[in-house]
């Protein structure tokens, strides 16, 4: 796999449409797992708005509202842009770049065969939903994940087949594509979580189009009309209920402490306590919960240059990110890059030349020798990756790997290097010809971690010895040789 830079912690990747102020549902469904992720993960978390066009197209007056409310709810509950990053979808076209890509590659009768696509259609008879981009939904989300290589996506035990598609277009693209050899994506996992379900006031699945919702925003006194108002499961006081189909016994559960959720269900199935006391209970322990968001909420409200500074910050952090995956996809694709060509011809000009300076034949002593012969190879990296001298014959990239330089003339027609036994990243050979000709080879992390240890020490040194045929360079190892032509000029673990 290309490795990616990040921090150690594993990428989770989670969005939500901009459905405008989000619901006790959304909150304790998917937005209060994420508060707990930015602690432990590498957190991405978006407004998916290009997603809300998919069905919405025909109406989309409130769309930019929508999706401010939104990122203001996800303030609000606790996601911190110190910790993860918070975006909108479409301030990151890199999403749609790969969207693009991934829509070469992807047979229609995957898209067909997505349950949610016919099931969404008799869901809304009266939209026309044979659109291209409602179709093609299920690709986006697969590019919303993939475009950060996310290790993990959130998912409720019934949504673990949405994570196969993209899983599947990772494999397919990896198949078609890959970037000097190796996979441009990984294959995410889903990340189970358990959501506890929430009814709505009036028992249905709490939605916002059922209009039965306690919104994160409300104030106090519409939260305690709104559970005053709900729907219970005791139609008569005499009757003995039960929590678990009472929409106010489900908030009990969810925000009430271990006592109060004792009292009130031992109270409900035995008929000892009252609706209306449940009620105000009820009340109390959903307040008390969101007094902290609405605080929040409120301190965004009253800076809108924060709030935009935040949305922009989100942006950038997210489009850094997804930037670096573009261009391993691109050019896993083939794409021609602007300035490939210069480049290009600015590297071929530039290898023809590579030469040791003739000074090698008075060099007086092995560190001479090694500094007059790797001085051009230095000054040609430095251009694009610069290197920072660590100890001797050891630099550091801009990555912090640790790069080994070493050069050596032939003798008896092999190039042999002793090295010091410590670890290294990456290992450069120079190989100096007959002619002071200079070729690199610049070995990445995979190769060393894979024949280090078969390399033979002697008196304490690391002894490599490289040969070259009609099919390239090799490195001679005791009971085999192992190729390594592709990594002559290739200066991508020099990052
Ligand atoms: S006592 Fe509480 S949980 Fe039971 S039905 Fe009444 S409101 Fe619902």
């Amino acid at each position: 796999m290309i490795s990616q830079p990040k921090n150690s912690r594993p990428r989770v990747l989670s969005g939500m449409r901009p459905t405008g102020k989000l619901h006790l549902g959304n909150y304790v469904g998917a937005l209060q797992n994420w508060v707990k992720l930015q602690d432990t993960h590498d957190g991405f978390f978006f407004v998916a708005d290009w997603h809300a066009l998919t069905t919405d197209y025909d109406e989309t007056s409130r769309l930019a509202d929508n999706t401010l409310e939104v990122i203001v709810d996800f303030l609000a509950a606790g996601l911190d842009p110190e910790k993860c990053a918070i975006f909108v979808q479409s301030h990151v076209k890199q999403h749609a770049e790969l969207h693009l890509l991934f829509s070469m590659v992807t047979p229609l009768g995957w898209l067909e065969r997505v349950p949610t696509y016919k099931e969404q259609q008799q869901q809304m008879p009266n939209k026309d939903l044979h659109m291209y981009g409602f179709l093609g939904y299920p690709l986006l989300q697969s590019a919303d994940i993939l475009i950060y290589r996310a290790d993990f996506v959130p998912v409720g035990e019934d949504q673990v087949t949405h994570l196969e598609l993209t899983r599947e277009v990772a494999r397919r693209f990896n198949h078609f594509y890959k970037l000097r050899g190796n996979p441009v994506f990984p294959e995410p996992q889903p990340l189970l979580t358990r959501t506890p379900k929430l009814l709505g006031t009036d028992k249905r699945k709490m939605s916002k189009s059922y209009g039965n919702s306690i919104l994160l925003s409300d104030e106090p006194a519409v939260v305690e009309e709104k559970i005053k108002n709900s729907v219970t499961d005791r139609p008569k006081l005499t009757d003995r209920g039960s929590p678990d189909r009472c929409p106010v016994g489900n908030l009990h559960q969810i925000f009430s402490d271990r006592e109060r959720l004792a009292y009130i269900t031992q109270g409900c199935t035995q008929a000892t306590i009252t609706c209306v006391e449940c009620k105000a209970l009820a009340t109390q322990s959903v307040n008390a919960h969101l007094a902290p968001i609405r605080e929040r909420r409120r301190e965004l409200a009253q800076n809108p240059g924060r709030l935009m500074e935040i949305i922009e910050h989100g942006a950038q952090k997210a489009t850094a990110a997804a930037e670096e995956t573009m261009v391993a996809a691109r050019e896993a694709v083939g794409l021609l890059r602007i300035g490939a060509v210069e480049n290009l011809t600015a590297q071929e000009t530039e290898k023809q030349a590579l030469r040791v300076p003739e000074t090698i034949n008075s060099a007086k002593s092995e560190d001479e020798a090694w500094e007059i012969r790797t001085g051009p190879w230095l000054e040609r990296v430095a251009k694009t990756y610069p290197l920072k001298k660590d100890r001797a014959r050891t630099f550091i990239t801009r990555r912090g790997r640790k790069v080994g330089v070493y050069a050596a003339a032939a003798s008896a027609g092999a190039w042999r290097f002793q090295l010091e036994d410590r670890p290294l990243n990456v290992l450069v050979l120079l190989t100096q010809g007959e002619d002071r000709s200079l070729h690199d080879y610049v070995l990445p992390p995979k190769v060393l971690q894979e024949y280090w240890k078969k390399f033979p020490r002697h008196g304490g040194a690391v002894e490599i010895e490289l040969t070259k045929a009609a099919n390239g360079a090799s490195l001679v190892l005791p009971e085999n040789s192992v190729p390594i032509q592709q990594y002559e000029g290739d200066y991508s673990a020099l990052q």
